[in-house]
């Protein structure tokens, strides 16, 4: 098993949701592709991969070359090709939606091309040679992958600092295990740093056992991929009651451990969002027989996608909408949520109550920004807590550029990667600039 993962984690019983492509399957979706000229799948794609490019070299059982096409757009495309939400990317604008046919199965091909290269060992790229220069990552999550695999590239020797002992960020330790499990996204953190001369040093958290003073000291750059920190949580009477849990925590624990499920007869999941969904179908995965989710506005409003959702409810959940609890109550351990009724407008409405029962309840509502940690680095400005930078990544900071959640603010993996690779090449004119 990966890097000491063990075998009977919770997320193993989970299937996978999506399934695989054979090869007489991916042949006959790859042609019905068009091959648009101006292709409005690429531009979909913040990696912009050649999509009708990798396609169609599958339609001509050119594997190892579709592969490549993809990995050198998107190093990391293995993974989206499982987690990317394509419906709302790249295969919700394929043409074939405006003419009343399906679209094109864009990640189940990215899937079928990039899962061969794995099993197939194939490797695409070569380290550059030695620049001399040597960048500092923080966080071994998708951006600084991708960020550390460009920088190879180009010749620079890189450390990544990663204060858990699993490597890959969300990518192991949050997304849903019916699109991808830990041992997968760990097996694709290897594959990436196959490139070699990438140092990974684990059990580091910057700002803490490692100041930011000493790594800008001993780097030429520094690249912040941090992420997103804990869970928000409600704070309401109850909150610290055994069974009332921050969501992307017990995603986390029952990804790389047990999460006990046995006697939980009642979830309760507080949120909207897309976390709050993947706490949904992860419960009833689970085999926790009724799952509600409390969400405080309309469904029209959910910012959850749509087609999660539709998946959620096939699969068993149930929902109060304009519902916000007030009390997690219970002796000892949560047996109920009290919720209030909100209008439209999420005003209460008076004496509108509602009590749910619930032994576990799941708080999905955000998770904390980071950006704080370098509020002390004269130069690096803030806004809502992310990392402000130039379209390539710079922050005010001379030599520091950032990418990912702690920029963004939080959106999906093949955005880390673009914005990792972005600053990657920054940082080279950089130093290249620097001399
Ligand atoms: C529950 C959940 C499910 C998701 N599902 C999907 C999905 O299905 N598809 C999708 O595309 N996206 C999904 N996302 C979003 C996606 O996972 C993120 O957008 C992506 O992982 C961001 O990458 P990142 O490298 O910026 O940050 P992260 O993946 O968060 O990695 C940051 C890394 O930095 C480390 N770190 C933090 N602080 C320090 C420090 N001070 N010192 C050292 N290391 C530090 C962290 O431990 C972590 O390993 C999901 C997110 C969540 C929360
Ligand atoms: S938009 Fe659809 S049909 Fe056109 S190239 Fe992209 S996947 Fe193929």
């Amino acid at each position: 098993m990966a890097d000491g993962l063990s075998r009977d984690r919770s997320e193993a019983v989970f299937g996978d949701y999506k399934g695989e492509y054979t090869k007489e399957q991916a042949t006959v979706e790859a042609n019905r592709c068009l091959f648009c000229t101006d292709a409005p799948c690429i531009k979909a794609c913040p990696t912009h991969i050649d999509i009708p490019q990798f396609i169609r070299k599958i339609a001509t059982d050119n594997v190892k070359a579709s592969a490549k096409t993809i990995f050198e757009s998107n190093i990391l495309g293995m993974s989206c090709a499982r987690v990317c939400p394509v419906e709302v990317l790249c295969v919700g604008d394929c043409v074939y939606n405006h003419l009343g046919v399906p679209p094109i199965q864009i990640g189940k091909l990215q899937r079928y091309a990039t899962d061969r290269a794995f099993e197939n060992g194939w490797r695409f790229f070569e380290a550059g040679p030695d620049s001399g220069k040597h960048v500092a990552l923080i966080g071994a999550g998708p951006a600084s992958l991708a960020a550390a695999h460009e920088l190879r590239r180009h010749g620079h020797r890189v450390t990544i600092y990663e204060k858990r002992r699993d490597i890959g960020g969300l990518n192991t330790t949050g997304v849903a295990p019916y699109k991808m499990k830990a041992d997968r996204s760990v097996e694709e953190v290897q594959w990436v740093l196959g490139i070699g001369g990438v140092e990974i040093r684990t059990g580091v958290t910057v700002g803490e056992s490692l100041s930011l003073e000493d790594l800008e000291k001993q780097h030429d750059a520094v690249f912040v991929g941090v992420g997103l920190g804990a869970d928000t949580l409600l704070s309401v009477p109850g909150s610290t009651l055994p069974g009332v849990e921050g969501a992307v925590d017990w995603i986390e624990r029952m990804k790389l451990g047990k999460v006990p499920t046995e006697g939980v007869r009642h979830c309760v999941v507080v949120g909207g969002g897309n976390t709050a969904l993947d706490c949904v179908r992860e419960a009833l995965g689970l085999g926790i027989p009724s799952v509600t989710m409390v969400y405080r506005g309309i469904q029209e409003k959910m910012s959850g996608y749509a087609h999660e959702w539709k998946a959620g409810q096939i699969e068993g959940a149930r929902v109060e909408w304009q519902a916000l609890p007030i009390a997690y109550e219970g002796e000892g351990r949560v047996a109920s949520v009290r919720c209030q009724r909100l209008d439209t407008e999420k005003r209460p409405v008076p004496g509108a109550e509602l009590s749910l029962p619930a032994d576990l309840v799941l708080v999905a509502i955000g998770q904390s920004k980071l950006g704080a940690m370098l509020a002390k680095l004269g130069g690096v400005e803030l806004a809502n807590g992310c990392v402000v930078t130039d379209e390539r990544g710079a922050t005010g900071r001379k030599g520091w550029f950032a990418g990912g959640d702690c920029r963004n603010g939080g959106k999906e993996v093949v955005n880390a990667a673009a914005e990792g690779k972005a600053a990657a090449l920054a940082i080279h004119d950089y130093l290249r600039a620097r001399g």
